[in-house]
């Protein structure tokens, strides 16, 4: 189900996603993220930054259903999204954190049984193809994040949420996992990422969100940013 935005944001035109409204989240006295407001529409690929601490992984959280907002809501298509992250992962939101969400005794063939594949992941990855009996556990940082991703993308999940996504990876799979994000928010699927490697992610990213002290402090078309990124990255680290 789909629904018209209520902003006057310039992607007004285009269905909703995913959405923040006046979300605030506080851990005891300190508040992490104030109220952020933040329109997702469907297909985009949206690129998430701010220095450490900033509220980065909170805001995922929230979206994936992982921290409860202490003000605020969260909308899921254009309905009020449920509460818990199961269902908000049946409803086709797949949130992919630092642990990259393995379970490191299974296959990588087991583990794309977990989920209901609609597309063949080695098709989506063709690393995955010599790996395909090895255990996951035993995978480097970069074929893990591979069978991460290629599993929420083949079962067509609507909207991936990805923390940190090439924490720890060489900047060759970064690419080739940024890459295969971007095909697929070209083709309908709406990506989330936080990562470290500005450059690279304003690269691939229809519009980058910046967060300082748990405000948004910009949110901009991603060409925009990077042509701007000296100024961008000073504003986040100063
Ligand atoms: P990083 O890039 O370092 O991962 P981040 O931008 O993702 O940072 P968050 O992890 O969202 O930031 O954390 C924001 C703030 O909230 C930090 O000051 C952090 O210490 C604090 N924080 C996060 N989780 C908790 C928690 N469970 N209890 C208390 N404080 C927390």
């Amino acid at each position: 189900m789909t629904a018209e935005l209520e902003t006057d944001h310039p992607a007004a035109a285009i269905a909703e996603a995913v959405a923040l409204k006046g979300v605030s989240v506080a851990y005891g006295a300190a508040t992490v993220l104030s109220e952020i407001d933040l329109v997702v529409p469907k297909s985009q690929f949206l690129a998430v930054l701010g220095a450490n601490g900033a509220g980065k992984t909170t805001l995922l959280s929230v979206l994936a259903g992982l921290v409860r907002p202490s003000a605020g809501a969260v909308r899921l298509g254009g309905e009020a999204a449920p509460r818990e992250a199961h269902r908000r992962y049946r409803r086709g939101l797949a949130f992919i954190g630092d642990d990259r969400q393995i379970f490191p005794k299974l296959t990588v063939e087991q583990s794309m049984r977990l989920v209901d594949c609609r597309e063949e992941p080695r098709e989506l990855f063709p690393e995955l193809e010599l790996l395909w009996q090895r255990r996951v556990g035993l995978l480097s940082g970069g074929e893990q994040q591979m069978v991460a991703l290629a599993r929420a993308l083949a079962a067509h999940t609507s909207i991936v949420v990805v923390d940190e996504l090439s924490q720890g990876l060489a900047p060759i799979i970064r690419d080739r996992l940024l890459g295969q994000l971007r095909t697929a928010a070209s083709g309908g699927t709406t990506v989330i990422v936080v990562e470290q490697a500005v450059d690279a992610v304003l690269t691939v990213a229809d519009e980058g969100v910046v967060l300082r002290q748990g405000r948004i402090i910009d949110h901009r078309p991603a060409a925009d940013l990077l042509n701007d990124r000296d100024r961008v990255v000073a504003s986040f680290l100063e």
